[in-house]
């Protein structure tokens, strides 16, 4: 599918004049639609809710937005809880599915009465020191082990993953959970993440609805919610086929009724925790082109780089690149788009076809809206851009401003020694 920036041109460069590039712009208008789909999907279930993963995207004006269109927030670390409730996100509006959890972290989610989903079964033991009780509701996630096939395809090594519970420790954790007086139960696993399939969700849906109904004969527990977590994808290349979010929650419905409602569960609530999915195509990072460099290959260079953007330099990911006014140019020329980190890897962009760049052209970095500001770094002291709020009207809101060098030097302790550097 061919990839269009929700901006035009002229947009961008209007904005660029207010707020220097580098900077992250997000679409509200394609945020809110989407979540209203993903509502829409899986509608015939009356508990429904998509916990967003904080972790994807963290800004509390992005928090606030998805708040308003009924999601709550799925929290892994100390400081996204202190956003979650500083956005006005309490108790059950809150998961907690975090992995070596440090006490202090199983405080802040027990006082904000947070559903914790415990990763381990060790962690009851904890849970409980810290909190001097274990809450009502508890969720366990589950790891089945192994290797995830969709269809003859190797999704993804569940047995090599850190996260989660063997099927022998989730049926002891519920015991022991059961005799420490919780009431409620939920189940969490994450198998695969960025699947670009329709068959993800539904298959491990099956996987846990079969589960939870094997719990709930083993040891009587009161299962009262699944949470299917994160990992529905987006088609970051634009050869791939987008995911229908009707016919996910469609599969979701079908593994329900038959499995779920004659075994008398018919009320269980299903819950998400998607983080790429809601946000990843519905924002981008606005980069220019400030240089260009022919030696032994030909590069564009550009102000942004990996601690802006890691994913490229981390995982080799592809993110499609448009350079704004040149959408019907032919892609003629062959360019590794590299940043200015001292990393050969920081490079967004390794042997692309694009039109003839320019300097002082505008790129935009497509799909960075999850997983892509969050993962920002400060190497070779480079600072984090500003984000950008596109709402509805086409007014622009700065949701986060960019980083100075007093942000950067704000931890040492030098008594002041940098306030006149620089000037
Ligand atoms: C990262 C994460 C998510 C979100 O994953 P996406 O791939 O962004 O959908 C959800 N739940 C947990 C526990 C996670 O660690």
């Amino acid at each position: 599918m061919e990839k269009k920036p929700f901006v035009t041109k002229e947009q961008l460069e209007e904005i660029a004049r207010k707020h220097p590039t580098p900077f992250y712009l997000y679409d509200e208008k394609g945020i809110r639609e989407n979540a209203r789909r993903l509502n829409e999907a899986f509608a015939w279930n009356e508990g429904f809710k998509e916990y967003f993963a904080v972790k994807a995207t963290p800004n509390p004006f992005i928090l606030k937005l998805l708040q308003n269109e009924g999601c709550g927030t799925d929290c892994s670390s100390l400081t996204e809880l202190m956003m979650s409730e500083a956005c006005g996100f309490t108790g059950h509006e809150i998961m907690f599915s975090s992995n070596d959890t440090p006490p202090e972290e199983f405080a802040l989610a027990g006082r904000l009465g947070a559903v914790i989903n415990l990763d381990d079964i060790t962690h009851i033991e904890c849970l409980e020191k810290t909190l001097g009780t274990i809450p009502e509701t508890v969720c366990c996630r589950y790891n089945p082990g192994g290797v995830f096939k969709i269809s003859n395809n190797i999704m993804d090594n569940p047995g090599d993953a850190k996260y989660g519970m063997t099927g022998e420790q989730i049926r002891e954790a519920y015991r022991i959970l059961m005799e420490k007086g919780v009431k409620y139960f939920g189940i969490h696993s994450f198998l695969v993440s960025n699947t670009v399939t329709n068959e993800y969700y539904p298959m491990l849906a099956k996987i846990l609805f079969e589960l939870a109904v094997e719990l709930k004969n083993e040891t009587g527990a009161d299962i009262r919610f699944i949470n299917l977590s994160g990992g529905i994808g987006v088609p970051y290349h634009p050869d791939q086929e987008p995911n229908d979010i009707m016919v996910i929650g469609e599969g979701v419905r079908k593994a329900f009724e038959e499995i779920l409602v004659p075994a008398g569960m018919g009320n269980v609530a299903i819950f998400t925790e998607l983080g790429r999915f809601m946000l990843a195509p519905y924002g981008c990072l606005v980069t220019r082109a400030i240089h260009e460099k022919h030696t032994y290959k030909d590069y564009v260079g550009v102000d942004a780089c990996a601690v802006n953007l890691m994913r490229p330099a981390m995982y080799g990911a592809y993110h499609h690149i448009t350079v704004m006014g040149k959408e019907n140019e032919p892609c003629t020329h062959k360019y590794d788009v590299a940043g200015s980190l001292c990393e050969n890897n920081d490079k967004f962009a390794v042997d692309r076809m694009l039109p003839k760049v320019q300097k002082g052209d505008l790129l935009v970095i497509h799909d960075t809206g999850a997983h892509g500001f969050a993962m920002g770094y400060n190497y070779n002291g480079k600072l984090k851009s500003a984000e950008l709020l596109l709402h509805e009207d086409g007014s622009v809101e700065l949701i986060r401003r960019a980083e100075t060098p007093e942000d950067y030097f704000a931890t040492f302790d030098f008594c002041g020694m940098f306030q006149n550097t620089g000037k």
